[in-house]
């Protein structure tokens, strides 16, 4: 399926573009150039976030890890045999949704970095998740303000939020921690929200305006109507919109109030419930679903 909607879409946003992202730049240095295409594959672990990403430049990135061990199964399938190394993990907050099966995957494969919001959360999952941490000496970037990350000519990884610093501090809500990236590989923009609330979602707004506006928006909370607001959504103008969500979920997620926000704009919603992997491919310029 070719999304033909995105070339117009990206000129907009090459033409209105003010990076408000500009204060920590790291440069990811490679070996080796994988092709020519960017790889995004919103990965089915059930009822839970993650998001595997192979950069045309070599590098792989992973953005949550679900609920369980599922993870490594569809790392398997993703990756290489010999391909047992993350340049990058993100640990978007520490709800086990997210973090759970990010534990057997710190333990099997070697982690250059692990992003995270120094949030600190009573479970025995959060506790193991230290101790890899800890037992592997994994180097750990708390994230406290906006934060960019270039990994190749044009492959880039903008952390907007959070913006403030959540270290060592036991909140009520560890949604309105989340981390939340806009990943673009040149002209194809993509944004992670973790499990971000509404509030999170204005604040974006207000800081990023139309610079949030991407071809590919992971729906915030698994379609909980506590994000996707209609202010995000038309700041936003995805082509399509993913949702990771377990089939019967006892969460009821999506909620039809987010699915007919979607419906009324005409994005085209895809679930991991429904379609298993879900994988993008794009040279930069143009982007299809494989
Ligand atoms: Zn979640």
């Amino acid at each position: 399926m070719i999304l033909k909607h995105f070339k117009q879409i990206i000129l907009l946003a090459a033409g209105a573009t003010s990076i408000a992202v500009t204060l920590s730049i790291i440069l990811f240095v490679t070996a080796h150039a994988r092709a020519s295409q960017t790889e995004v594959i919103f990965l089915d672990v059930g009822q839970g976030d993650s998001v595997l990403i192979k950069t045309k430049y070599g590098q792989n990135i992973l953005i949550d890890g679900g609920r369980d061990n599922r993870v490594l199964d569809r790392l398997g399938r993703n990756l290489s045999f010999f391909d047992r190394k993350f340049d990058m993990v993100i640990a978007t907050h520490p709800d086990s949704d997210h973090i759970a099966g990010l534990i057997p995957v710190l333990e099997r494969y070697q982690v250059d970095l692990l992003l995270d919001t120094g949030v600190l959360h009573d479970s025995n999952v959060f506790e193991a998740m230290r101790e890899v941490i800890q037992q592997k000496q994994i180097l750990v970037r708390f994230v406290e303000s906006e934060q960019r990350y270039e990994f190749g000519e044009g492959v880039i990884l903008d952390v907007l939020f959070p913006n403030k610093s959540f270290v060592d501090k036991d909140i009520d809500d560890n949604n309105a921690a989340s981390i939340i990236v806009k990943f673009s590989d040149k002209e194809i923009d993509y944004i992670f929200t973790g499990d971000a609330p509404k509030e999170v979602e204005d604040e974006l707004v207000n800081i990023h305006g139309i610079y949030l506006d991407s071809e590919v928006l992971k729906i915030g909370h698994h379609g909980s109507d506590t994000s996707s607001s209609d202010l995000f959504l038309s700041m936003v103008t995805p082509e399509v919109a993913i949702i990771q969500v377990g089939k019967d979920n006892r969460y009821n997620h999506p909620s039809f109030r987010v699915l007919r926000r979607l419906q009324d704009r005409s994005i085209p919603v895809l679930r991991n419930d429904e379609m298993g992997d879900i994988r993008f491919v794009s040279d930069g310029e143009f982007v299809e679903m494989r």
